[in-house]
């Protein structure tokens, strides 16, 4: 029996010379493995409709491990992340992590809509807002998956006060610099991350456009991002590869 899905392509691996295999973030069941055959040969009607971070409308046949492609058409397609590399590192990046952060068939329509919305930012905002609107995509990821880090103040004296304080990976909590003994360097955040965390950890995704970032430098807002990738790093026990790709195009330390 055919199967209908609205999906993402979060990635298109080379199986063989015309099969490609694609991991697929859909609105009715999460994430999905798909076998497209000859979706790569010369006559194929799906090259761009398998391509990564294509919005497609999927028909296909259920098998045990994976489904099989019948037929895609495009519902929507974000032609400005093929165009500018940094734009892409963003829309790669986000797309692996949406990727090691579900199993397969964990339905979860608010992330689906998230995905979608958030591609379209990063084919279109300004380029010095796509830090701010990645770090705003990690904090709804890990919001939704209930692991976010408590950032409402120090976990032990409860400060708000202090000029810097640590994330402690293990606890998911923050820590004053009077109530750490751990090396002061590490995953230090400061006052001004900590007020950019709780400005985009509220927002209705919606309004990131329209939102002023001036009074945060991108800096701050790149250090938060390897911060969090890290945290996200030790917490999942998975990596993704496409942060080496970001970082360097951001030259992050
Ligand atoms: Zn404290």
């Amino acid at each position: 029996m055919i199967r209908e899905f609205h999906g993402i392509v979060l990635k298109n691996i080379k199986f063989s010379e015309n099969d490609r295999i694609l991991t697929v973030f859909t609105k009715e069941r999460g994430k999905i493995s798909v076998m497209a055959k000859n979706a790569a040969s010369k006559k194929s009607k799906v090259i761009a409709q398998t391509s990564t971070f294509s919005y497609s409308y999927f028909c296909l046949y259920p098998g045990k491990n994976f489904y099989t492609l019948k037929s895609a058409d495009y519902i929507k397609s974000f032609p400005g992340l093929q165009t500018d590399l940094e734009r892409l590192s963003f829309a790669s990046y986000i797309s692996e992590l949406v990727d090691i952060f579900y199993e397969d068939k964990m339905e979860e329509p608010i992330t689906f809509n998230l995905i979608i919305y958030i591609l379209d930012l990063l084919q279109k905002e300004k380029l010095e807002k796509l830090s701010f609107i990645t770090l705003a995509f990690m904090l709804k990821l890990l919001g939704i998956s209930g692991i976010i880090p408590d950032f409402s103040g120090c976990s032990i004296c409860s400060a708000t006060n202090d000029e810097y304080y640590i994330l402690d990976f293990d606890s998911g909590s923050i820590l004053c610099s009077k109530c750490t003994m751990k090396h002061f360097s590490m995953n230090k955040i400061t006052s001004k991350q900590l007020d950019l965390i709780n400005k985009l950890t509220y927002v209705n995704v919606n309004d990131i456009k329209n939102m002023s970032f001036d009074v945060f430098t991108l800096e701050e807002c790149n250090n938060m991002i390897v911060i969090l990738n890290n945290y996200i790093t030790y917490t999942l026990h998975r990596k993704t590869n496409s942060f080496k790709f970001l970082s360097d195009m951001l030259e992050l330390k």
